[in-house]
C-alpha cells in the first residue's frame, strides 16, 4: 500500500504538471484534501506531509474528527449536500462551504456566523450538466444567486463550485469558468475561485482555470465505507 505522504507527493506533481502546461502558477491552485469516510489518523500523516486544507462531506462525522484534530491547525471546507439545519454548525467553525445552491442557506450561514470570525468563504454549486437529479443551482439561476449572496456582510463570495458527469467534464468545466467571468463582470466582483477537479480529472481542470481541486482517492486510497 502505497503510503499518504507518496501519494499527496504525486497529487503534487500532477498539479505543477498541469499548471506548467496551462502556463499558471502552482501557487494559484490551491489541493484540498477530501478525508470523507477516512480517520483522524490519515489526516494526522497527511498533516504532516503538508496538506492544510481538509475537505468532509458528512457533517457530524466531520464534526467528531474537527474535536479530535483541534491540536492542528488546519482549514475546513464542507463540501457535502447542505441543508439549513447544517447551516449554525458551519457557520460556527469551518472555514469554506462549497456547495451552496439556495439564498436560503447563504442567509441562514450569515445570520450565525460569529463576528469575531473572518467571514466564511462560499462557493456557489452550479448544476453544471442541467440534470434534474443533481445537485446545484441551475444555470439560469446562478447569476441572480451570486448578486444575493455577494451582499451577505458574514460570507465571502468566492466563486463557483461543480461536479460534472466524467463524460463530459472538460466543457463543463470551460463552461463554468466563462459563468464565473460574467458574474463578475455583471456585477462588478472579483470572485477568484472555481472549485472543480477530483482524483480522476484534476489536470483538465486546472487546464480550465481551476482554483481550488477536491481530492480523495488519489491521496487517502479507496474510502472506508
Ligand atoms: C468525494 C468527493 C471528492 C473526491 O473525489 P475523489 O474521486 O475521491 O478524488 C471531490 N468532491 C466532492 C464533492 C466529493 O464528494
Amino acid at each position: 500500500m502505497m503510503k499518504i505522504s507518496d501519494n499527496l507527493t504525486q497529487v503534487r506533481k500532477r498539479i505543477q504538471a498541469a499548471a506548467q502546461k496551462a502556463g499558471r502558477s502552482t501557487s494559484d491552485i490551491t489541493l484540498l484534501a477530501v478525508s470523507k469516510t477516512q480517520g483522524e489518523l490519515a489526516i494526522r500523516d497527511a498533516y504532516a506531509a503538508g496538506q492544510r486544507d481538509f475537505g468532509e462531506n458528512y457533517l457530524q462525522e466531520a464534526e467528531q474528527k474537527r474535536q479530535q484534530l483541534s491540536d492542528l491547525d488546519l482549514s475546513w471546507h464542507f463540501i457535502g449536500s447542505i441543508q439549513s439545519n447544517k447551516a449554525k454548525t458551519l457557520a460556527r467553525a469551518w472555514d469554506w462551504v462549497h456547495c451552496v445552491d439556495r439564498l436560503k442557506v447563504a442567509e441562514s450561514l450569515n445570520r450565525h456566523r460569529p463576528e469575531n470570525l473572518n467571514p466564511l468563504n462560499i462557493c456557489l454549486q452550479v448544476n453544471i450538466d442541467n440534470e434534474a437529479s443533481k445537485s446545484g443551482c441551475k444555470i439560469s439561476e446562478i447569476e441572480a444567486l451570486a448578486e444575493a449572496v455577494a451582499k451577505l456582510t458574514r460570507l465571502r463570495l468566492r466563486g463557483l463550485m461543480v461536479i460534472p458527469s466524467p463524460e463530459n467534464s472538460t466543457p463543463a468545466f470551460k463552461q463554468t469558468k466563462e459563468i464565473l467571468n460574467n458574474i463578475n463582470k455583471t456585477y462588478n466582483l472579483e470572485l477568484d475561485t472555481l472549485s472543480m477537479g477530483m482524483s480522476a480529472d484534476l489536470g483538465e481542470a486546472i487546464q480550465c482555470g481551476s482554483t481550488i481541486v477536491r481530492v480523495g482517492t488519489a491521496i487517502f486510497g479507496a474510502r472506508k465505507k
